[in-house]
């Protein structure tokens, strides 16, 4: 279980830390840092001391999903503690070839839904373009570890052209999010020509990219990059943080930009367990990211990815995460909880129950502190005189209290006697 430091609320930089070498010029240059990113044991050597799971971990992990950290969120570490959740997220450990029954390759089942490689078309009216295979740095919990990092038994296949060609024939996708990898990682000039390909198909409304690069790498996000995005206006980006901790100045600075460039921005967390798995941490979390200009968009329970299953935690848990946040913070702060039905059912809600009963003339609700509510339910209009009325069968969701139970006070003041 994290406790939590009263620091994680503020906005710190973790400096240059194992680079000091590097000049600031080298530093604040994205394609330094991806050259320069952790990917071997003996990188690693000299500045973290590795656990047993870790150093093993390690070891394999290049049969499966490559370790690869930029040396800026590197320094986010805590190299003297095993339980960190920032290290607890990107540095491999043994436990990720244990496989449990319900593990997935494809937990959401998206190559099922694949009219031309790289485009996932499950849902009517929009599709999933992944356009790269490639992340700043690569998530233990990845649900795409199958074809991201080029190291997994899968190839994730790539056709721009066909994919082009495929939206402009199906006129009824109107919104169309890039995803990855990550496409923030794709050249301007590459992302420009993808975007203005996209934004000449009329009927696309809409466009989104799901990024984990401000996090990773905040330094790509410049004046130029953004500068270039807001010409494909109306463009929403989605963000991937998950600890407080990995909101730092210069990611604060990073999402500032995008948000001047007047790019509306949302985050997704995944639920992990010794990350984030605990109310006050996520408190923190969407507090701080709504001082960044971000809404908490969703979180997610992480999904079923083979070797997941030591970073996962019991739904009972994120429905009490939940619990703690909704009525105890801005409503701009909650995130919907989310379960992306295994194998392709898509994102199924997930909320703590605060219906306590439904009958044909009300509604028994709880508010967060638990006090007790009713609503009446608005009376059926009156049929026409010899119009047939077929009788609604009522749904009772949970009928625990009986009408007599209700006072006339709670009534008034919601309070139960
Ligand atoms: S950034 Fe996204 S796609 Fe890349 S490894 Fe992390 S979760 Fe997977």
């Amino acid at each position: 279980m994290n406790t939590l430091d009263l620091t994680q609320r503020q906005f710190t930089s973790p400096g240059q830390g194992f680079w000091p070498d590097a000049t600031p010029a080298q530093w604040n240059d994205w394609q330094w840092q991806m050259r320069n990113s952790v990917k071997s044991l003996e990188q690693l050597k000299g500045k973290i001391e590795l656990t047993d799971e870790e150093h093993a971990g390690v070891l394999l992990a290049n049969t499966k999903l490559a370790m690869g950290i930029t040396p800026y969120f590197f320094n986010l570490i805590d190299p003297f503690d095993p339980d960190c959740p920032i290290r607890r997220q990107v540095i491999p450990r043994i436990e990720e070839m244990t496989y449990t029954p319900t593990d997935l390759a494809d937990p959401c089942g998206e190559d099922h839904d694949m009219p031309v490689p790289g485009l996932v078309h499950r849902y009517p009216d929009r599709v999933l373009f992944l356009v790269t295979d490639r992340c700043a740095s690569y998530c233990r919990y990845c649900t795409r570890s199958r074809v991201v990092s080029g190291v997994g038994e899968q190839e994730l296949e790539l056709d721009f052209d066909r994919a082009i060609a495929y939206l402009q024939e199906h006129t009824e996708v109107r919104d169309v999010l890039l995803s990855g990898g990550d496409a923030l990682l794709l050249s301007d000039s590459r992302l420009k020509n993808l975007l203005s390909r996209l934004r000449a198909i009329e009927h696309i409304e809409f466009l989104r990219i799901g990024s984990r690069v401000p996090i990773f790498l905040p330094q790509r996000i410049t004046p130029e990059l953004c500068a270039m995005l807001k010409e494909f206006h109306p463009l929403f980006i989605s963000v991937h943080v998950n600890h407080p901790r990995e909101l730092t100045e210069e990611v604060r600075t990073a999402l500032g930009r995008l948000a001047d460039a007047g790019i509306p921005l949302g985050n997704q967390s995944v639920l992990l367990r010794g990350v984030n798995d605990d109310a006050a941490v996520m408190k923190t979390l969407v507090q701080k990211l709504l001082r960044c200009r971000v809404r908490p968009y969703y979180l997610y329970q992480c999904d079923l990815i083979q070797g997941s299953s030591h970073l996962r935690t019991t739904v009972a848990k994120g429905i009490e995460i939940m619990e703690n946040l909704r009525g105890h913070t801005s409503g701009y702060a909650i995130p919907q909880y989310v379960i992306d039905g295994p194998g392709g059912g898509g994102k199924i809600p997930i909320n703590p129950n605060y219906v306590v009963a439904q009958m044909p003339d009300r509604i028994v609700l709880r508010n967060y502190k638990g006090d007790i509510y009713e609503y009446p339910e608005t009376a059926p209009t009156p049929a026409p005189e010899n119009e047939t009325v077929t009788a609604r069968t009522p749904t009772f969701l949970d009928p625990i209290l009986e009408h007599e139970e209700i006072t006339s006070r709670s009534w008034r003041t919601g309070r139960r006697d």
